[in-house]
């Protein structure tokens, strides 16, 4: 082996000392074959050979990659790939979901603004509008998404944008996606859906209408439970362009190692998909049939509010299922308290099943009064079925409900 194939001096660096040496360690880049995973470029800033090139990188968003904060080509990987499989031309990945959040309505939206968002919101989005309100003097008006007349009739001169969900959280309430965005069209606004329950495998919200679609990369996507990420994805240059400078000057970028595992998450997505989908209709179907629950809330029941736009919307029911016990908060916490095979546990998408009480974690943020109006009980439980057997699971939850 000569030096230089070992990494070991040649030219100039001959003569620089060992401490030089251990410093400047080149990237080989591969010749004559290509890498079959996406390679993790775990660096925060890339070198030039001369000025004008440097120059010229560093003043286009899409030019060379000169700071991982501005772009980095294992974060850019995963971008394409989610843009892709949402329909849109590009995409941003930030460091957490509410990382995606709120570099949209931060970079979208200003004092004096009006918002039109769905009720029962994520409960974090829910915190983060209500202190934009107070803060940021930005105004919001929640609706029920269960009728598109209410956009034009909440709208007003200042109205900017419509935040839904796909699928929310924790009832599954699937609104009518096209009319919405239709409606938020029609009134001039931005149509923003947070896509993380249903995943681009389930909905596609830009081929329904949308103008932004954004992610918890933490969940479905990531799919592992061992990474925190979000994705914003848009159809229209120039939006994406204003979401990607902002989101930048806000720092909301994603580290190039959490976009690495996420890009190894979304190359199973669609089979993890699937049988999150049919775990959870084998515990829907057997929830709602046990005489200890008085009530199941998952899409893909016949009974569910939502189920014929579900059907209509989305290509699976998702894996989240909440229920009401007879015996309300008292039961609820009995029953977190037995089950074995289910965690305890915040957040959703993983491999493992996780078991929550809304009122008391997710959505401890909102009032007695917003949880009533968001149709959450103080003894609704929410599972995010995972992908062990379903036997397994269903023996789980049956030996705590009796
Ligand atoms: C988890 C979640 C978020 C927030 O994502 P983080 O990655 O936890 O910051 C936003 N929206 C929905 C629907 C979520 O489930």
């Amino acid at each position: 082996m000569s030096e230089s194939e070992a990494g070991g001096p040649s030219g100039d660096q001959a003569h620089d000392r060992v401490q030089t040496r251990a410093v400047h360690i080149r990237a080989s880049a591969p010749e004559g074959s290509v890498p079959a995973a996406v390679p993790l470029y775990q660096t925060s800033l890339f070198t030039f050979e001369d000025l004008p090139t440097f120059a010229d990188a560093w003043s286009r968003p899409d030019g060379a990659f000169t700071y991982s904060r501005f772009g980095n080509p294992t974060t850019k990987s995963f971008e394409n790939a989610v843009a892709d499989l949402e329909g849109g031309t590009s995409a941003m990945a930030t460091a957490s979901g509410m990382g995606a959040v709120t570099t949209v309505l931060l970079s979208l939206l200003r004092t004096g603004d009006h918002v039109l968002a769905q009720r029962g919101l994520y409960g974090g989005v829910f915190a983060l509008i209500a202190d934009l309100c107070e803060r940021w003097g930005v105004e919001v008006t929640y609706l029920d998404a269960e009728d598109p007349a209410e956009v034009a009739a909440a709208c007003r001169p200042t109205t900017r944008m419509l935040y839904l969900e796909t699928i929310a959280n924790p009832l599954g309430q699937v609104c009518d996606l096209p009319a919405f965005a239709a409606a938020g069209r029609q009134s001039g606004l931005i149509t923003v859906v947070d896509n993380t329950f249903a995943s681009p495998v389930l909905c596609r919200p830009l081929e329904h209408g949308a103008d932004v679609v954004l992610h918890s990369t933490t969940k479905y996507i990531g799919g592992h439970a061992d990474v925190v990420g979000g994705i914003i994805v848009v159809g229209e240059p120039e939006l994406a362009s204003t979401l990607w400078r902002r989101g930048t000057e806000l720092g909301a970028t994603a580290d190039p190692f959490a976009a690495w595992l996420a890009i190894r998450g979304l190359q199973t997505l669609p089979v993890r998909m699937r049988q999150h989908c049919a775990n959870a209709e084998v515990l829907a179907t057997r929830l709602a049939e046990h005489p200890k629950v008085a009530r199941v809330y998952w899409p893909g029941l016949p009974e569910h509010p939502s189920h014929a736009r579900a059907r209509e919307l989305l290509e699976g029911f998702g894996g989240v299922i909440a229920f009401d016990l007879h015996g309300g908060e008292e039961a609820a916490r009995s029953f977190t308290a037995r089950i074995r095979l289910a965690s305890l546990a915040p957040s959703l998408g993983g491999v493992g099943t996780t078991v929550l009480h809304p009122a008391s974690i997710s959505h401890s943020g909102m009032s007695p009064d917003a949880l009533r109006a968001a149709g959450i009980d103080v003894g609704t439980v929410r599972i995010a079925v995972g992908l062990e057997h379903p036997e397994d699971l269903w023996s789980d939850l049956a030996q705590a409900l009796d």
